[in-house]
């Protein structure tokens, strides 16, 4: 009889051991790198909204910002919903496995009070005083060990039912603290990302707006499907040369001609400040070229045009201009020269001699970061 009970008692205390201080720790460390992570959020988001933009160009790269900021909350809520599933999965498992070890306890109490309940109820087979029940020396001797048996039993197993139950407030305790703390935190990042969707539909309304005001017609799909959508622009680059879809493609004031929804922004900047000097719009006669288009040009003048897929054209960053400056050194063609870049346009080394193209004309991302 003493030997399945000891078994029983020694996977008892070592499911305490196993439960004992670890699980605390695991806990309070998912609760510190969450906070950590939620400040970092918070501080990365606050030094965002402190800036205005002073240009279409800077509007719309901050209405891309919010875009972005948007997709990175996102996944940061997700990653940490997974992270905290992890914690109340580790959780869960040691709270049944301390039920386990409660039932298992329970069980062992069943013999002892047995045992108890028979050398109270039973006179003949021992009595609670085995000096007054007489007998002979044998059997003395053998209810005195069963008493000693017994109350070392009882004492064993007050002991360890007393720190199961310890153990099993603890971890329902820690259990309830990390749900609350997951709840806030994950209550903290929607409310970062609520501001966010407020912050970037404003700079997309707002420079929506501009944009109609200088006659780029947006259409409706600047949230959702359709075309042009300025805060898109890093998907540009997973399409080829020629292929580019309509959402990244903006149309530009001059009727019919569409670039990469970046460099037709600049494009608006670009034609505000010519149109102030020359008193006219720039004139386009090429921008966006579709693979199809560039095939057709390409096989109608060889040698004049870039091998299809090849050009900057197909990427949405090239234009052809005229109104004067097409010719090489033209009032218009020194001013573009001296102004472009300022807006993140130039003229390209190649086109100065091979072949020389006055009139095509490319935008760099990078320059355009020169805008104050
Ligand atoms: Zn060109």
């Amino acid at each position: 009889m003493s030997s399945p009970r000891s078994a029983g008692l020694i996977a008892v205390v070592t499911v305490m051991t196993s439960l004992t201080g670890a699980s605390t720790a695991a806990a309070a460390s998912a609760r510190t790198t969450v906070d950590a992570s939620a400040r970092t959020d918070a501080a990365v988001w606050a030094g965002e909204l402190g800036k205005e933009p002073t240009s279409l160009t800077e509007l719309r790269r901050e209405a891309q910002k919010a875009y972005k900021s948007i997709e990175d909350a996102n996944r940061a809520l997700v990653a940490r919903q997974k992270k905290f599933a992890g914690v109340e999965k580790e959780l869960a498992g040691k709270l049944t496995r301390l039920q386990q070890a409660t039932a298992e306890l329970n069980r062992l109490r069943k013999p002892l009070s047995d045992l108890a309940a028979s050398l109270y109820q039973d006179p003949s087979v021992g009595g609670l005083s085995p000096f007054i029940a007489g007998g002979d020396g044998t059997a003395i001797l053998r209810r005195m060990s069963d008493m000693q048996h017994l109350v070392a039993g009882h004492n064993t197993v007050l002991s360890e039912a007393s720190k199961l139950l310890e153990g099993q407030q603890r971890l329902a305790q820690e259990a309830q603290e990390l749900r609350a703390a997951s709840l806030l935190q994950e209550a903290q990042l929607s409310a970062q990302v609520t501001l966010m969707r407020k912050r970037s539909t404003t700079l997309v309304r707002s420079l929506t707006r501009a944009l109609v005001k200088l006659g780029v017609k947006i259409g409706q799909g600047t949230e959702g499907a359709g075309g042009c959508d300025p805060t898109r622009i890093a998907q540009a680059e997973q399409y080829p040369n020629g292929l580019l879809p309509k959402n990244i493609l903006c149309p530009l004031p001059q009727g019919g001609e569409t670039l990469r929804a970046d460099a037709a922004i600049a494009f608006a900047d670009l034609n505000l400040a010519y149109k102030k000097r020359f008193g006219t719009p720039m004139c386009i006669s090429d921008s966006y070229r579709s693979l199809g288009e560039q095939q057709a040009v390409y096989y109608r003048r060889p040698g004049f045009a870039a091998t299809p897929g090849k050009s900057n054209h197909g990427l949405g960053l090239a234009v052809d201009l005229c109104g004067g400056v097409q010719s090489f050194r033209s009032a218009q063609f020194n001013w573009l020269e001296a102004n472009g870049k300022k807006y993140g346009w130039f003229h390209p080394d190649w086109a100065y001699h091979s072949p020389f193209e006055p009139w095509h004309w490319e935008y760099d991302p990078k320059l355009g970061s020169l805008l104050p």
